[in-house]
């Protein structure tokens, strides 16, 4: 393919039993000079929209006369899902468990498959975004090996509020190319079947930052803010079933102990408290108040304690960050609640894939 181009490539997947070829959707854009390759993937589950309006935002932005190297991109991965609305393929497999795939297996592994022979692998570089599973909403925040210095990096050039350790899921896209020596981050933010307006500023600034720092594009913003990392995480369950009425955001610095949440009965004559199991970030919560007994309510992140100065002294886990602000930077209209458990209604009870660790 010649520099300084974009490319609209289909990738036949195969027949709906309508004899309609589905075809994945990809959109090269080759810059002018030589770089890096980067991939950047949305809606491996199919129900989770935010990055494909992120990716379509992104391609918009981009300019293959400015751009050193190439962007290789896949808005819809999952493009069964997409369509009906659903995280899971016809089968009900889920695409990200089903990574590296194989071209004689499942429909779920023939499809993951020709995402790692055809978009990933020609890559050194790799963005997946994601949101919370159905009925959970997620603070934007980036997951990935934090080990690892050049991932790392990344992640830090993202500019999410904060960073997860997490190698992520067996099958999954991030855990397979990683360990494919590629350098793959997941951002995570919002909710399924919504755009969430924060959380697509976040993505799209993001996949630029990460550009910018791999010298694919000139820089376009000041990284002023540090996001902080957490290697470290609980979801707070309900301990008996009932109404949420959830008191904290999305962001929100908790301390241990502090009232987070109160679970009551319909008529409102009793009451129980829900208490922070540590001090920490809320970075997700569900949108659907009605919990049972064991269900998951909200996701805290403790945060990793700062470098000591003295290799003897120990680390204090509330120095160096957010001083008195209270919560991770976000850009969020309070009034409008775009990003925060709150803001949300109407969305399925979570299909109880897993926690919320949804990549
Ligand atoms: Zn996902």
């Amino acid at each position: 393919m010649r520099r300084g181009r974009r490319a609209r490539i289909e990738i036949p997947v195969g027949r709906m039993p309508t004899q309609v070829m589905v075809t994945l959707p990809v959109r090269v854009v080759h810059g002018a000079e030589d770089g890096v390759r980067l991939c950047v993937t949305a809606a491996i589950h199919g129900d989770e929209i935010n990055g494909v309006e992120i990716i379509r935002q992104v391609l918009d932005l981009l300019d293959p006369a400015d751009l050193a190297g190439t962007v290789i991109a896949a808005p819809i991965v999952n493009v069964f899902g997409f369509s009906s609305h659903s995280r899971y393929l016809p089968d009900r497999r889920d695409l990200n468990r089903s990574f590296p795939g194989s071209r004689k297996g499942s429909l779920a592994a023939r499809l993951a498959k020709i995402l790692m022979d055809e978009v990933v692998d020609p890559c050194s570089h790799g963005i997946d975004l994601h949101t919370g599973a159905a009925g959970r909403m997620n603070l934007p925040q980036v997951r990935c090996d934090l080990e690892d210095g050049e991932i790392r990096r990344c992640a830090e050039a993202f500019g999410a509020p904060i960073m997860i350790h997490s190698r992520g899921p067996g099958g999954s896209l991030r855990r397979t190319a990683t360990r494919a020596g590629k350098n793959v981050i997941v951002y995570e933010a919002g909710e399924v079947l919504r755009y969430n307006p924060a959380a697509i500023e976040v993505g799209v600034q993001g996949i630029l930052g990460v550009m910018a720092s791999l010298g694919m594009i000139a820089s376009s913003r000041d990284s002023s803010v540090e996001p902080v990392s957490s290697h470290r995480q609980k979801w707070v369950r309900a301990q008996r079933g009932g109404i949420v009425h959830i008191q904290v955001e999305l962001g929100e610095r908790v301390v241990n102990r502090q009232q987070l949440a109160v679970i009551s009965d319909p008529m409102g004559e009793c009451e129980y408290l829900i208490r922070s199991p540590g001090d920490g970030y809320v970075i997700g919560g569900i949108t659907n108040p009605l919990v049972n007994r064991g269900d998951a309510v909200l996701h805290i992140a403790f945060i990793d304690p700062p470098a000591p100065i003295e290799p003897d002294m120990p680390a204090q886990i509330d120095n160096g960050f957010a001083e008195g602000s209270g919560a991770l930077r976000l850009p969020v209209d309070p009034a409008n609640g775009s990003v925060g458990p709150s803001a949300a209604a109407g969305s399925s009870a979570s299909d109880g894939s897993n926690d919320g660790h949804d990549a």
